[in-house]
């Protein structure tokens, strides 16, 4: 697997968080950062795994103490990366992998322009839309406010490196695991 940083990305309800999460079980030797968020923890979400989950004083903090390599805001709560565990890898020739909304993807390749930008796409957009209903964790509102932002993401695909479309979780898995590899 070669040293860089890769950044998995796409339109919210495709699947990334189940995508990685698939990965982090069947691929453990990829390092993966570990974002913080104000939202607060779904049902089978673990501090520290999925996300730390901070306070919005916790966060906001982080920013001022420019500890964060990206954040953004996402309906309605705040999301980043910290910096330094992945400065620490490629500082060291190790891959890493970040897994962010196309906000925080953009900020990354201005502040690394030699990251590597994956799109996760659906099979379609009337999938997506089944998706983020079915998932049944979010309010209509914020089910609505999601599929707004997903359709303007979609059309920033022309802005990636790579698109790995996500019909099932296993085999987009192994197609993002071919591409770290190369
Ligand atoms: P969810 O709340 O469903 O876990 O994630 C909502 C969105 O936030 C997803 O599109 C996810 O990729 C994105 N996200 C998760 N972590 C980060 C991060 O550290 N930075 C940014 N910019 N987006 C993130």
């Amino acid at each position: 697997m070669t040293a860089r940083l890769t950044v998995l990305s796409g339109p919210s309800g495709v699947g990334k968080g189940t995508v990685v999460g698939y990965l982090r079980r069947h691929h453990p030797q990829i390092w993966v950062s570990t974002s913080v968020t104000t939202r607060p923890p779904r049902a089978e979400e673990t501090d520290g795994i999925e996300y730390h989950f901070l306070s919005e004083r916790q966060f906001t903090r982080l920013v001022a103490e420019e500890a964060l390599l990206e954040h953004a805001s996402y309906a309605g709560h705040r999301y980043g990366t910290p910096r330094s565990p992945v400065q620490h890898r490629v500082a060291g020739g190790l891959p890493a992998l970040l897994e962010i909304d196309l906000q925080g993807a953009r900020q990354v390749r201005e502040q690394m322009p030699s990251a590597r930008l994956v799109f996760l796409a659906p099979p379609s957009l009337a999938e997506l839309e089944r998706r983020l209903v079915a998932r049944g964790t979010e309010s209509p509102e914020v089910v609505r406010q999601r599929l707004q932002t997903a359709k303007e993401e979609l059309a920033a695909v022309g802005e990636f490196d790579d698109v790995v479309v996500n019909s099932s979780v296993p085999e987009a898995v192994e197609r993002l695991v071919a591409l770290l590899a190369v």
